[in-house]
């Protein structure tokens, strides 16, 4: 998967950044969107799978409060996981040469 610089989410365009030591409190972070911002921020020190599976689950996040669909933290890591898999198992689905 190639993580793009920019996201665009209907009207809000996400700016993909890298951060070390993202943390909410104390707990440190794979990943988080800041809505009002338009960042989706990963951490640096995770793998490179690792940022892909958060940064599917962080546009997750951003279609949900974009279309108002109501989602729990469960069910968007739950869909975060089934896409990504879903992506790597049908790897030209999404590919430049369809
Ligand atoms: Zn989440």
């Amino acid at each position: 998967m190639n993580i793009p610089e920019k996201v665009k989410i209907l009207y809000k365009e996400y700016t993909v950044e890298e951060q070390e030591n993202l943390h909410d409190g104390g707990k440190e972070l794979y990943g988080q969107i800041h809505y009002l911002s338009e960042k989706i921020m990963l951490n640096t020190n995770s793998s490179d799978k690792q940022k892909e599976a958060t940064f599917l689950h962080e546009i997750i996040h951003g279609l949900d409060e974009m279309y108002c669909i109501g989602l729990k933290e469960k069910q968007v890591e739950k869909l975060g996981t089934a896409l990504y898999i879903l992506l790597q198992d049908n790897p030209k689905m999404f590919g430049e040469n369809l």
